[in-house]
């Protein structure tokens, strides 16, 4: 390890290791480092991402790919499903990863272009001098370090610090955190070509429970409700149990994780002199789906070459990295802001507006219909969501 770099990535995750790589390929010296011992472990992700989103950023690899997904089969509340081709679908479901070494073999990537990995080292602090970021104190087997960087990147994931440190807000109200847990389970005996949804709010009140397959019979069994729909007594791995106890008795439990994913649509401000927040530090995961892994690896290509365009301008104030903010939010922010929007009307839905919907869409053939026609089917049985979703159109 140096002292100085052109660029220090702080959280070796999807967001983390796009922008060291990028950076890295524009010719800046670049560190990336980890405060965990093994990049990618313990995993807090169900691991579905899109098949063509992903392709713009890596080759698909067998090695960290467990399931190739046809499409989704969503449950409405009184058990009717509608059945979705995989481009219909959406963003998370296509690819079933195996994150441990999809993140790992992101870094890998990274270091190949030339970026320094330091795992087991951890950012305790920003240096910062007259207002401008300058570097990172990090601590390092029970050693302290300055690290000096013309820019500092924080990728450090839904418990960021480092935008706080920056004086950027980045808190969440309950109300837009998705509480998750998740088991991955064998011997649920679901078709591994297909991920499954079940909505309603006896399941999982403002979310859904997810079942996404992992191969030889293994799945990821998880749920996400809504922060503040947690709690009475009945926190997110209670209404899992529930639900795992009801449908699958006979699984068994291989693995367990918790975890949160913002679902509150863009913040205000993701930079500031010297500094750049990417993926879930920056809240730009998906409100509705709470996927984030294709937007972290989107807004990390982004940030790398803007980081590259500021140090060649010899120019790292907010000014110059506004080319950052300005081209995450007309590409992914877009997409974010929309979403919030179908988030904010569907978790008003009741029960019965669900399984309304349900009927609607049951025994549409999507795989012959765009999602356009999709939603013309859909509104056209639904004028109250067409009333609500306006803004969209
Ligand atoms: P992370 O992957 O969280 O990486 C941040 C990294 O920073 C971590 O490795 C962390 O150890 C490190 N770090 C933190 N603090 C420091 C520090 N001080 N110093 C050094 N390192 C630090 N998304 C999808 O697209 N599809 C899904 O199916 C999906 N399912 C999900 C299910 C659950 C239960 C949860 C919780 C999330 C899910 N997500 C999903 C969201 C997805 O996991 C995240 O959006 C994605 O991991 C964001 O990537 P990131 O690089 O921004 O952050």
């Amino acid at each position: 390890m140096k002292n100085e770099y052109d660029v220090v990535v702080i959280g070796a995750g999807p967001a983390g290791s796009i922008t060291a790589k990028t950076a890295a390929e524009k010719g800046l010296s670049v560190l990336l480092i980890e405060k965990r011992q093994e990049i990618g472990d313990p995993v807090r992700c169900a691991e579905g991402v899109s098949k063509v989103w992903l392709r713009k950023h890596i080759e698909p690899d067998h090695r960290w790919i467990c399931a190739d997904v046809k499409g989704s089969r969503i449950f409405a509340p009184d058990g009717t499903m509608v059945e979705m081709a995989e481009e219909i679908a959406g963003g998370e479901v296509g690819y079933v990863l195996e994150r441990k070494i999809f993140d790992r073999a992101l870094a890998y990537e990274a270091s190949k272009a030339g970026v320094e990995v330091m795992v087991k080292t951890r950012a305790t602090g920003l240096i910062i001098e007259n207002g401008f970021i300058k570097g990172v104190n990090v601590s390092h087997l029970g050693q302290s370090y300055d690290i000096k960087a013309k820019i500092v990147i924080g990728a450090d994931g839904v418990e960021s610090k480092v935008g706080r440190w920056a004086g950027i807000d980045t808190s969440i109200k309950p109300a837009d955190i998705e509480t998750c847990a998740q088991y991955l389970m064998s011997g649920t005996g679901i078709d591994q070509e297909y991920c499954y949804f079940y909505l309603g709010n006896e399941v999982a009140p403002a979310g859904y429970v997810w079942i996404f397959p992992k191969g030889n019979d293994m799945a990821n069994v998880g749920i996400g409700i809504l922060g503040n729909k947690s709690g009475n007594g009945k926190h997110a791995i209670d209404y899992l149990n529930d639900f795992v106890n009801d449908k699958y008795p006979d699984a068994k439990i291989l693995e367990m994780d918790v975890g949160g994913v913002p679902v509150s649509g863009s913040i205000e401000r993701t930079i500031a002199n010297g500094l750049m927040l990417v993926g879930d530090a920056a809240r730009q995961s998906d409100p509705i789906t709470g996927g984030g892994i294709i937007n972290a690896m989107e807004a990390g290509k982004i940030a790398g070459e803007v980081a590259y365009n500021a140090i060649s301008r010899n120019d790292v104030s907010t000014d110059s990295l506004n080319e950052y903010e300005v081209k995450w939010r007309e590409t992914i922010g877009r997409e974010i802001d929309n979403s919030l929007i179908v988030k904010n009307t569907f978790t008003k839905f009741s029960d019965k507006e669900l399984n309304s919907l349900g009927h609607s869409l049951k025994g549409v053939n999507f795989s012959s219909m765009s999602l356009l026609d999709l939603l013309y089917a859909l509104f056209k049985a639904n004028k109250k969501l067409l009333w609500e979703l306006r803004v969209l159109f």
